[in-house]
């Protein structure tokens, strides 16, 4: 499914952990009869989640998309939300592919939900520091001002140990909606999640991959109707993800996915009622 983009990047499908949150809150106004049969609840009504990094290299820059949900997390956290993954899980996952936590150049980052960034900083003798020394941690500016200022309903998300340290230790850039990132990489704000979410574009020749993040979180989401609970704005994201679906499906792009515990990866056509999957790549095989 990745000729093309595997030409100029080794790509390593980094899966950094497990968790769950309710199935309710994922699926917005579906009922349960619908969603349980895609994605069956646990007995607390929490779905499976994965949080799915991707790690981009071309043999000069090594570039990872997303942290997971990191590991400075209280027991407590990580009961509530089931949280299943190693001690340090990006250092022993970035292990068996071969690198160092210091190989990695540049950390994009979609936007600051906690499950999204909590690895892009560890807690080492009570300091707060960023999990990748060497690298530029990319954010989009107008998420960085929503986390600094983060509206009541998704305040609790915005966790500043997350993301202040980057600042301090001079590693944060701040990127505009859209803006290019590096060749061939660039952003794609979306507002209904959150302010100022990037999704990320990568092409070679005629080949694109969006990594989804939160506008289509699930599979299950491909479907206009399912929007999370969690969204801001359901009405925005409605918007944003009909338009994003239908140039997806002219334009044949690959549908990466952070949280679906079964699929990586899919291409869509539009079908009578939404878009049918026409190629799809699993988790093992
Ligand atoms: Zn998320």
């Amino acid at each position: 499914m990745f000729d093309l983009i595997k030409k100029k990047w080794k790509i390593n499908i980094i899966e950094s952990g497990k968790f769950k949150l309710d199935g309710g809150g994922m699926m917005g106004s579906v009922p349960k009869v619908m969603w349980n049969k895609t994605n069956p609840s646990d007995d607390y009504n929490r779905i499976n989640l994965s949080m799915r990094c991707l790690l981009l290299d071309n043999g000069k820059d090594k570039i990872l998309i997303e942290t997971g949900i990191g590991n400075k997390n209280t027991k407590k956290f990580e009961q509530i939300f089931c949280i299943e993954q190693s001690s340090f899980p990006l250092k022993d996952k970035l292990k068996s592919f071969g690198y160092d936590l210091e190989d990695i150049t540049h950390v994009i980052l979609t936007h600051l939900h906690f499950d999204h960034a909590g690895g892009a900083t560890v807690k080492i003798n009570d300091k707060l520091k960023p999990t990748f020394p060497n690298a530029k941690y990319i954010i989009p500016e107008k998420n960085w001002t929503a986390a600094l200022n983060p509206n009541p309903k998704d305040r609790a998300s915005y966790l500043v140990e997350n993301f202040i340290p980057l600042e301090k230790f001079d590693q944060l850039v701040l990127v505009k909606d859209n803006e290019k990132i590096l060749d061939g990489i660039s952003g794609m704000a979306c507002y209904g999640h959150t302010p100022g979410q990037q999704l990320i574009k990568i092409t070679v020749e005629n080949e694109s991959l969006i990594f989804c993040s939160d506008l289509v979180p699930l599979k299950s989401h491909l479907q206009l109707p399912w929007i999370m609970g969690y969204d801001l704005n359901a009405m925005q994201t409605l918007e944003e993800k009909t338009k994003f679906l239908n140039e997806a499906a002219d334009k044949k792009w690959i549908l990466f996915f952070y949280h679906d515990p079964k699929t990586i990866a899919v291409k869509i056509k539009k079908s009578e009622k939404y878009f049918e999957v026409i190629d799809e790549c699993l988790v093992n095989g």
